[in-house]
């Protein structure tokens, strides 16, 4: 069973599929790994350390892709890399399937299998899978280094011969896995840290790091641990306390989501005019519309003295480690899909399975995405 790895070549991508120690499990599994010229390079995973793991390093990418049977990915394949793809060929990776449809059609005709890693329900038994929540860890980190970088303040107090230095304050918006992770560095960084979360259940997790949580009257725990929308009257109190916190902050690092809709706007241009000259918004939400209304995806803008920064691709910012955990999860991902003698599985029962299969057999499996399609 050959598995291949190709070098993504999406613009500011540093990432790699897989690392050097997974693919040593690989090759104790009985599979054959072959990895594209120069695919780690940019995460610091050279081809010598692949070559020395016991991967095949392949220069051409038809040559990479003849005979594969999976291709492992982190960015989805373009309409381009669908049509390279053999017939048949399985491949696994974030598929953004509501923002690919091209690429996903030029896939069913092809016949390729594609599973899509963003569709990974989460459930116990899928938790070591879980791309979403490894990437978003690797994005909250770097969102916080971003947030210092651009303050012209320390983080922590400081009592020094030169005077006594107040720490900053961080106000964290969205407390799922990136805000936690965003939490706790902050907190590392010595600053006094304040997080919001439309889930009450996070107040917990909050207060377990250390920082404090802002209370409001509303619980908007949706279905599978996810937020759901607020109501018009909910969003007007939820404006009114986060106008306050963010008055105070220095840094601010925006989270909020909710699945298959636009971001949720926590942060008014009024509201940004009320903050510290200096301060910093980096808004985790840019791509899907972003958690402060003067957000711009991909860019930094200057408002009233406040830095608005809206990344695109956090996690490649930390490529050696981001790509560790992602290769990871891949790893215990293709457990459901190849057996211990290294054979493939021929049913695609296992609910993991069949919750991320997008696409397979020359048809879209996954139903919100083929309505997108007719
Ligand atoms: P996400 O990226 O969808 O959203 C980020 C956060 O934004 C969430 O915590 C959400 O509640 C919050 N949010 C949405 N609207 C908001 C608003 N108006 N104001 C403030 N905050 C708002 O979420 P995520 O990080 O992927 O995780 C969401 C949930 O899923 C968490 O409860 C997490 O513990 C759970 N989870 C479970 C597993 C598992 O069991 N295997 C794995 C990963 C995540």
């Amino acid at each position: 069973l050959v598995i291949a790895i190709p070098k993504e070549l999406a613009p500011g991508e540093q990432r790699v599929a897989t690392v050097p120690d997974v693919v040593r499990n690989l090759k104790k599994s009985g599979c054959e790994v072959r990895v594209e010229h120069d695919a780690g390079a940019m995460a610091y995973y050279t081809d010598a350390a692949f070559t020395a793991a016991g991967a095949t390093i392949v220069s051409d990418r038809d040559a990479l892709l003849a005979g594969a049977r999976i291709v492992l990915a982190v960015q989805p394949p373009t309409v381009a890399e669908a049509e390279q793809l053999p017939e048949g060929t399985i491949v696994i990776g974030f598929m953004n399937p509501a923002g690919n449809i091209e690429a996903i059609k030029k896939m069913r005709d092809r016949k390729i299998t594609a599973f899509a890693l963003e569709l990974v329900p989460r459930i116990s038994r899928a938790q070591s899978m879980d791309a979403l929540s490894s990437q978003a860890t690797a994005g909250g980190y770097v969102a916080v280094i971003l947030g210092a970088e651009h303050c012209p303040k320390f983080l922590p107090m400081l009592t020094t011969a030169a005077g006594t230095i107040r720490p900053s304050t961080v106000l964290i918006l969205g407390a799922g896995i990136a805000g936690l992770m965003a939490i706790a560095t902050a907190k590392r960084l010595g600053a006094l840290v304040e997080a919001y979360d439309v889930r009450r259940a996070a107040g917990e997790q909050v207060r377990s790091l250390g920082a404090k949580f802002l209370e409001l009257e509303i619980n908007a725990e949706g279905q599978g641990g996810y937020a759901r929308e607020l109501t018009a009257e909910e969003k007007i109190k939820e404006q009114e306390m986060v106008s306050a916190a963010v008055a105070r902050a220095d840094i601010i690092i925006t989270t909020a989501a909710i699945p298959g809709r636009k971001a949720p706007v926590l942060v008014t241009k009024e509201t940004v005019a009320t903050m510290k000259p200096g301060a910093v918004i980096i808004d985790m939400a840019a791509e899907t519309g972003g958690n402060c209304e003067l957000t711009q995806a991909g860019r930094t803008v200057q408002a009233h003295g406040v830095t608005i920064i809206g990344p695109k691709n956090l996690p490649a910012k930390v490529p050696f480690h981001a790509s560790q955990m992602y290769a990871k999860n891949l790893q215990s991902f293709l457990t459901l899909l190849v057996d211990k003698n290294g054979v493939l599985v021929t049913e695609y029962t296992d609910e993991i399975l069949t919750a991320s299969l997008l696409v397979h057999g020359g048809q879209v499996r996954h139903q919100p995405t083929k309505d997108l399609l007719e």
